[in-house]
């Protein structure tokens, strides 16, 4: 028999569950709070494709980033949607990057990350990326550039088409479990179902709460902020070029991404956002804010990455500063070549009570309600297979 399923949340992992769930015959009606999907991080962010180079072996990021970007692929030529296999190219400016650097290469080589290249010189290098610096690479040549935001309108349109409902404009102010069914309220309807799926990204932790979960993770608002190149320089970058990431913080560090319409833009950074949906410095919420900041995680994670926090606000102020660590891996980078700032993200980053990254994705249960915690990058690309994922180990009873 089939459920009734409600789903909190029309980014593109949402409707990704939505459009699985319709496809086995449930009746899914997803509940979004904006006028339109993929308001927030799925229209807000880089728009890769990624391989799966940084992960930790075995982790749910791992294999849901290999299996969805596979997924992905086919449904972008199944609808004739964009997909640039631009690739990638990972940059060791120096010897001092080179162990760290063989650490992804090691990752790379057990997350199963097709066809990549490790690259010993700079000649090598140049190969692929003429204007390019370092000493050491591996190059991803199936990373690729898509735009989310219309995937997620093309997986909506077959929600639709198989009877599933999709009501934007409609924010979820109470969660209640009721004889083991789920009664969902909006300041505008009221329904019941058999099971709820939360997928609130930036909201997930206040969602979470309506229904009595812990409290923790939370999640501390970081936003990326990304700088675009002037269209008659842009041929200093033909795919993309990221550094050699901190394992910790994978998300650190200046990109060059050649996004699918051809533009290229630099960043992002992660700079605290002083709001939930705080896109740039001028966005305040005062309730986000003290949230975030009596939260017990967020001293330890002052005092542990403060030094990482000045340098990325700095970066985000004073252009100079961010422009010298772009120009790093491009030295014939002029300040002119980048032009104006682009619209921010802004991650839904979950922290723990110690102040520690949660790295991998998470779900958790409270009675028919299924809480997706935690679905940063690379959930984009994963979220085919997170949709899979939940439905397997969440809603097959
Ligand atoms: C700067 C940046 C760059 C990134 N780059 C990449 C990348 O290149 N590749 C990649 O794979 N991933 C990337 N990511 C991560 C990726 O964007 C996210 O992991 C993914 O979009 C998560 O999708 P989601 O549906 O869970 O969340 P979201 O897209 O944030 O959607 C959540 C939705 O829930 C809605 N909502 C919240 N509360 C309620 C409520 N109470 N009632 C109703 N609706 C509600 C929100 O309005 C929102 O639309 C990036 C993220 C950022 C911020």
């Amino acid at each position: 028999m089939s459920d009734a399923i409600g789903i909190v949340g029309g980014g593109i992992v949402g409707v990704a569950l939505a459009r699985a769930l319709t496809a086995r015959g449930d009746q899914v009606t997803v509940f979004e709070k904006e006028g339109r999907l993929a308001q927030h991080q799925t229209g807000h962010n880089s728009g890769v494709v990624h391989a799966g180079l940084y992960y930790t072996p075995g982790s749910l990021k791992a294999s849901l980033c290999a299996a969805g970007r596979a997924l992905l692929r086919d449904f972008c030529a199944e609808r004739s949607l964009p997909y640039r296999e631009v690739g990638k190219l990972v940059v060791a400016v120096d010897e001092s990057e080179l162990p760290a650097l063989a650490e992804i290469e090691r990752r790379s080589i057990a997350n199963g990350v097709p066809d990549l290249v490790r690259i010993d010189d700079g000649a090598g290098l140049r190969e692929i990326e003429p204007h390019v610096a370092g000493v050491a690479a591996v190059h991803s040549p199936h990373t690729a550039a898509v735009d989310y935001a219309s995937i997620t309108e093309a997986m909506a349109q077959d929600v639709r088409a198989a009877g599933g409902g999709i009501r934007l404009g409609h924010e979820v102010t109470r969660l209640r479990t009721e004889n083991g069914r789920v009664r969902v309220v909006t300041p505008v309807s009221d329904d019941v179902f058999d099971r709820v799926i939360v997928c609130a990204g930036l909201q997930s932790d206040i969602v979470a709460r309506l229904v009595g979960a812990d409290p923790s993770p939370k999640i501390l608002p970081f936003r990326g902020e990304y700088w675009e190149m002037a269209p008659g320089r842009t041929d200093l970058v033909k795919g993309m070029i990221y550094p050699v990431p901190d394992p910790r913080f994978p998300f650190l560090g200046v990109h060059f991404t050649r996004g699918v319409y051809d533009n290229v833009h630099v960043g992002p950074n992660a700079v605290p956002a002083l709001a939930r949906e705080g896109y740039d410095w001028l966005r305040i919420s005062p309730k986000d804010t003290w949230e975030s900041l009596r939260w017990p995680g967020a001293l330890p994670l002052a005092k542990k990455h403060w030094r990482m926090g000045v340098d990325e606000i700095s970066g985000s102020l004073i252009k100079p500063l961010y422009f010298q660590k772009a120009r790093r891996f491009v030295p014939e980078l002029r300040m002119s070549d980048l032009t104006h700032k682009s619209a921010a993200g802004v991650r839904a980053q979950a922290w723990g009570r110690g102040g520690e990254l949660l790295d991998d994705f998470a779900v958790d249960q409270v009675g028919a309600v299924t809480l997706l915690r935690n679905a940063p990058s690379p959930a984009a690309t994963s979220s085919m297979a997170i949709a899979d994922y939940v439905i397997a180990h969440h809603l097959t009873d």
